[in-house]
């Protein structure tokens, strides 16, 4: 099924759930005080919204290959603050026009759910702020919502003011079904489906400024096939079933003999500082591959322009290996940045891929060592023009970086004549791609 289409039937889907409630609600309308019907009615909906944050779009291929993901993590922000603003409003409308008619634990539960709703508002807001960890927030993230969501319901229900009505109590079930599904999907189906293709450690790399190359070998299968520019969401221990995996470009060929994968991946923190104590045969869960880049798209054909920051270097290592290990034929840009000639990898395999295929690359250092270094500072508009083809337009520009690179790559495109890209505009770009490591 084409992208567009799925996309279509994903929106279509997804406004179907969000009004149904309160469609049902207006189709059996009871004509009684019209505050409480209001107050009910977007409760409704800010509780069918907050359900529809559960559906794991970045865990559901089918989703997640046609979806902007940056553009989804802003957006669940935005929708989880709309129905945390929704469903306060219906207790604050009752309260101010001193309308409340239940009590005790029918009406503290409502209490209970806004309160769970607010809290995960503002641990996910300030959650840096306060110092919290990813893992330790997203378990609280997820005890959150099942507070919000039982005691929610626990309230709507109990309160009986449209539920006796059998259109509205089933639309309610159909609701909470689907719900129930998706946490099946998400909790169980899916790491049964990630558990059935283990990996193992085939070794670990120490490369310059604290990042670790992790070759992986299929562990009792033919491997998952990737291509060069996506994306897997990776965990180790012996068991899939995880609270939380972290997300990491593919950094190796996606036509890697024996079904191998590699990563390449930086110390930031408790997941990635144990990367390096990993040995052979230590079993690795790789979920994945995710992300819309594909190297035969037409858009790509004229030849690619790849930019890299750092460790923003790692899809681009599976660009350029998947290219050399396939001779393909067309031009090649890559202009990397890093800090020195210390800190900057995967050098050789640069200059090893330069000599098969159709690449010049450029790396350029903020401080370099060498005071001859021939290109030093950072990627400006005026280097990469002085060193693109004049036909620069056509090609496909790939980047990947910390987010101060991105903002001056978008200076650096607007500078250039290249259509805008997403990250700051929204505008979906087809000359150029960007992967953004900071997400949640
Ligand atoms: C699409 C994508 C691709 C990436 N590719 C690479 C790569 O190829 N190489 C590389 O070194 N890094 C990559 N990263 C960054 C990498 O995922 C984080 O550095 C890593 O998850 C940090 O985890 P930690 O526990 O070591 O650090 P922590 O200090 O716990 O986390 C640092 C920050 O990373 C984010 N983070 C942590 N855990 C998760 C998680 N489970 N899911 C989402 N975000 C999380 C949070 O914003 C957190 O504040 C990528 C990130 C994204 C979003």
């Amino acid at each position: 099924m084409k992208s567009a289409t799925r996309r279509v039937i994903f929106y279509i889907i997804y406004v179907v759930l969000l009004v149904l409630p309160a469609v049902a609600m207006m189709i059996a309308w009871i004509p009684r005080d019209i505050i409480v019907n209001i107050s009910v009615l977007l409760g409704f909906i800010g509780l069918a919204l907050a359900g529809l944050q559960l559906i794991p779009i970045a865990k559901m291929n089918w989703l997640a290959d046609v979806l902007d993901m940056d553009k989804v993590y802003s957006s669940h922000h935005i929708l989880s603050i709309f129905a945390i603003v929704l469903v306060a409003l219906h207790p604050i409308i009752l309260l101010v026009t001193n309308k409340v008619f239940r009590t005790g634990f029918t009406l503290n539960s409502g209490w209970i759910g806004l309160a769970g709703l607010v809290l995960i508002g503002l641990t996910s807001a300030f959650r840096k702020n306060i110092k919290l960890d990813y893992v330790p927030w997203l378990g609280l993230h997820n005890l959150l919502t099942a507070v919000i969501l039982v005691f929610g319901l626990w309230h709507m229900f109990k309160v009986n003011y449209y539920m006796e009505i059998p259109l509205v109590k089933w639309v309610w079930f159909i609701e909470i079904a689907i719900w129930a599904l998706l946490i099946i999907y998400i909790r169980v189906i899916h790491p049964v489906k990630v558990g059935k293709k283990p990996f193992k450690v085939e070794s670990v790399e120490a490369e310059p400024n604290a990042v670790y190359t992790l070759n992986l070998l299929p562990d009792g299968h033919a491997g998952i096939p990737f291509k060069a520019g996506q994306i897997a969401w990776i965990s180790t221990g012996n068991s899939p079933w995880v609270l939380s995996r972290n997300p990491f470009s593919y950094a190796g060929s996606d036509v890697a003999p024996g079904g191998r994968v590699r990563f390449a991946i930086k110390e930031a923190g408790d997941f990635t500082s144990t990367i390096k104590d990993l040995k052979p045969g230590d079993r690795v869960f790789v979920d994945g591959p995710y992300g819309q880049f594909n190297l035969q798209k037409d858009n790509t054909q004229k030849g690619i322009v790849l930019i890299a920051g750092g460790i923003g270097v790692a899809p681009v290592m599976s660009i350029v290996n998947s290219l050399a290990d396939t001779n393909d034929k067309r031009p090649v840009y890559v202009f990397y940045g890093d800090y020195n000639e210390d800190t900057a990898l995967y050098q050789d395999e640069f200059a090893a891929a330069a000599e098969k295929i159709n690449l010049k690359f450029f790396t350029v250092l903020e401080k370099p060592l060498n005071e001859d270094y021939p290109y030093p500072g950072y990627i400006t508009s005026d280097l990469m023009a002085s060193v693109l083809p004049e036909n620069y337009k056509d090609m496909f520009f790939f980047v990947c970086g910390p987010e101060p690179m991105l903002r001056a790559m978008e200076k650096n495109f607007v500078k250039l004549g290249i259509a805008k890209s997403n990250v700051y505009t929204g505008i979906k770009s087809s000359q150029v791609h960007i992967e953004n490591f900071e997400m949640a």
